[in-house]
């Protein structure tokens, strides 16, 4: 089966006599315990049967004068298409998690404003990987191991400690950075800007404030060398996104050097994508105006108090916004898609029980380079994102 327990998206996921093998902790526990805490179909606090719960969020949305729906990250393209067809029917607004997450590094490749590349060509090639921003440790406990750091690939077969060079950027040295030792480097950055400056500096032979220059060379030695760049990235940019995309096309001048996101839910991309394909933009879009804007992201249309209803699927910001956003749930209505009980779930005016996508049910989700997988479900449930939402834009 293929993992969604992050954006990685392990194909290699094996059930063997009720045993998970292959998966990291975190996709263990992802796989192992879909059963506990499921969500209930209830309107009002009131336990309802699914036609009533999904009679109510029909009821509910058609009322909305300013509707959002925000989430989708953690379920099919299949659902998140229908999703965009209900924010569409509904003149409203649709947003996901990477519009404060890593959206405009998709964007970015989307646009192809910048180089990028899929994770089993870094596998089969890369030498320079460099983790910008990112523990991946944690967040993607595969990914080193599966594509970038410790596998052998085709043109790269001679062990990671000699035929990859490993850079860590970060803030303090994190698990990840400890694994700096041998033919790696671990770089303490206090300042994003001035890093980016540096490297660009040190590929064009001048001397850079941050300690490069040896990256630079051996950047300049390979014919493939990859950035994973993860929020500290994003926020140490402080918004300014040009510059950084500008020093990976100049910095393909001297050396090949692609990027890819890295770190979030396990379809983000697929969101992003949907939506390009759907509107042109990636996030924080607005039926009623036509454009994506800063201000149409579901934290600031709650902190602005511009909207009544939010259609809510497969997220729990109640208890992921920070608290003088997600206090702002309670003032408007919410109607909730997900296979968890969550503290949202619990608070909506509608709840509707959902499959975990993946383990549940199937469909295409994106992985962060791009590729596109087919889940694989151990289960088959009837009641699904996709069956849901279909529904739900019928009753519109
Ligand atoms: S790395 Fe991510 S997708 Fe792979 S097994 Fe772990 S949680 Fe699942």
């Amino acid at each position: 089966m293929i993992c969604t327990g992050c954006s990685c998206l392990c194909e290699d996921i094996e059930i063997q006599d009720s045993k998970i093998l292959n998966a990291c902790e975190k996709g263990y526990k992802h796989i192992s315990r879909f059963k506990e805490s499921k969500a209930k179909n209830r309107v009002y606090g009131k336990e309802v049967d699914l036609d009533k719960a999904i009679e109510s969020a029909v009821e509910i949305l058609k009322s909305a004068k300013s509707p959002a729906i925000y989430g989708l990250d953690t379920t099919t393209v299949e659902a998140q298409r229908i999703a965009v067809k209900i924010a569409e029917k509904l003149n409203g607004y649709i947003d996901d998690n990477s519009s404060f997450c890593l959206g405009e590094f998709v964007e970015a490749i989307l646009r192809k404003k910048i180089p990028s590349a899929t994770l089993d060509e870094v596998r089969d090639y890369a030498y320079v990987l460099v983790y910008w921003g990112t523990n991946p440790y944690h967040s993607i406990p595969r990914h080193m191991s599966k594509f970038t750091y410790y596998p052998r690939g085709k043109k790269r077969n001679r062990g990671y400690d000699e035929d990859r060079f490993l850079v860590v950027i970060d803030v303090r040295r994190s698990e990840t950075a400890k694994l700096a030792k041998k033919n790696a480097k671990f770089i303490k950055v206090e300042d994003d800007l001035e890093l980016v400056d540096s490297f660009e500096r040190a590929l064009e032979g001048k001397a850079p404030k941050y300690d490069v220059a040896e990256i630079a060379r051996e950047m300049k030695k390979a014919d493939f060398n990859a950035i994973f760049g993860g929020l500290g990235l994003k926020y140490g940019l402080r918004g300014n996104y040009e510059k950084f995309f500008s020093f990976l096309n100049k910095a393909n001048k001297f050396a090949p050097l692609y990027f890819i996101p890295a770190g979030f839910h396990s379809n983000m991309r697929g969101f992003n994508e949907t939506l390009f394909e759907e509107v042109g933009e990636v996030n924080k879009f607005s039926f009623i105006e036509k454009r994506s804007d800063p201000n149409f992201s579901f934290p600031e249309l709650l902190k602005n108090k511009k909207i009544d209803v939010a259609l809510i699927v497969g997220t729990d910001p109640m208890s992921s916004l920070p608290f003088d956003v997600s206090e702002k749930l309670y003032e408007i209505k919410k109607v909730v898609l997900d296979p968890r009980e969550t503290f949202t779930a619990k608070n909506a005016e509608v709840s509707i029980s959902s499959a975990f996508s993946g383990i549940e049910c199937g469909g295409e989700m994106v992985r962060s380079d791009g590729v596109r997988v087919k889940l694989e479900p151990i289960e088959k449930a009837e009641i699904d994102d996709v069956y849901i939402l279909r529904r739900i834009l019928e009753g519109l």
